[in-house]
């Protein structure tokens, strides 16, 4: 990760928009917390500074996948509450006890590791216990709840544990009507009656991004909003109807510029022929650094170079891909050239990635990495 304005291939990442939508979330749930999903390395946007811009625009949680994940937010210096969900029961729970890192347990083999960590921490473990309420994914399964919370609470009466929260994920949160999300919070709330009916108070979450800005009903005391924290509508919105704004941009400056004749072929396989003679731009970015191959249909991707759209014709390759500029372009060596943004302008979106894909923005943003792509942090942190 390095800060100059030379980069080859550069994904800059903009706090502002963080904060901004950091704002968009918390007005949208005003009862409850919010807590910041951070996984994947911020969704590939780099977990340390998007935590301390979501932090610093009124989110009070974080949530991440794995303890290594909480341990890096921990290491940067960042104390606020932070919630780690995905376990082996061999994992280092001691060290993430020792941290102050929430862990999430769903099932009793993961809860009696966990309290083996806390006792090898010398302090107690503090729990956010996962109901399956219709995902069949991770959480405790209906049958064992009661089991679960039994030793729960048995834990906490020998001053093991804490139970800080009983919570679940939905299935469905992009069709905000769909039947599914009545059922899991019902669900979801029976979990969490059962838990205070065993003298637990703990609090209750379940909502991710899409269910935080369509559904009030459901969010209980903590909303876990991902996507949309980077500027990715969970709706699907298109770039202008969105309240979101966009939190990366990847862009890559031209390495190599030259007029080619009618009739020549461009790329691995030679899947684009010149039509005319034209002017071509190399751009050094590939699949090795997130820009899926499966793009290489012609004209599937264009990039915003000197002002306008342009397509990448031929084949993606691993280190670059080929833009045709059009006859007599004014393109230069070391123009940028922007691969997806915000979107304002004209100019590409993560989605429009996800739509020529058939998949969704969260795996663009999270494809692009790689030791050759440089992480620029711009705004206030
Ligand atoms: C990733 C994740 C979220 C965030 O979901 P988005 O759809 O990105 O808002 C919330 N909760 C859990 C358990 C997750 O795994």
């Amino acid at each position: 990760m390095t800060t100059t304005g030379t980069a080859r291939v550069e994904a800059v990442i903009d706090l502002d928009a963080v904060r901004h939508n950091v704002g968009v979330l918390g007005a949208a749930a005003p009862g409850a917390q919010v807590m910041a999903v951070v996984k994947a390395d911020g969704y590939g946007h780099g977990a340390v500074p998007v935590a301390r811009a979501a932090l610093g625009a009124g989110a009070t949680w974080l949530g991440v996948c794995t303890i290594e994940e909480a341990l890096e937010l921990r290491a940067a210096g960042i104390t606020a509450p932070l919630l780690s969900w995905l376990h082996l029961p061999d994992d280092d729970f001691a060290s993430a006890v020792a941290a102050d890192v929430d862990l999430s347990v769903s099932s009793r083999e993961h809860l009696a590791a966990v309290l083996a960590g806390a006792r090898a921490a010398g302090r107690p473990a503090r729990l956010h216990l996962k109901i399956d309420t219709g995902l069949s994914r991770n959480g405790a399964p209906a049958a064992e709840w009661a089991d679960l919370v039994d030793d729960a609470a048995k834990a906490v009466a020998d001053g093991g544990c804490e139970v800080v929260a009983v919570w679940s994920h939905l299935a469905h949160a992009d069709a905000p009507h769909h039947p599914t999300l009545d059922r899991q919070a019902v669900r979801l709330t029976a979990a969490w009656q059962a838990a205070r009916d065993r003298g637990l108070s703990p609090l209750r979450h379940l909502a991710n991004s899409a269910a935080t800005l369509t559904r009030p009903d459901l969010h209980f005391d903590i909303v876990r909003p991902g996507i949309a924290v980077y500027g990715l509508d969970p709706l699907d919105r298109p770039v202008g109807e969105s309240p979101l704004r966009p939190v990366m941009t990847l862009r890559a400056r031209v390495a190599l510029v030259k007029q080619v004749p009618a009739g020549e072929g461009v790329s691995y396989g030679h899947e684009f022929t010149t039509p005319e003679e034209t002017t071509l731009a190399l751009l050094p970015a590939g699949y090795a650094d997130g820009v899926p191959r499966r793009l290489n249909r012609n004209g599937r991707m264009q990039v915003l170079l000197g002002g306008r759209s342009l397509p990448v014709v031929g084949r993606v390759c691993m280190d670059q891909v080929v833009v045709d500029c059009g006859p007599g372009s004014d393109v230069r060596t070391g123009d940028t050239a922007v691969l997806f943004g915000p979107g304002d302008g004209g100019g590409p979106t993560a989605q429009d990635w996800a739509d020529e894909l058939d998949t969704i923005h969260y795996e663009i943003a999270t494809g692009v990495h790689g030791s050759r792509v440089t992480r620029t942090v711009v705004g206030r942190s």
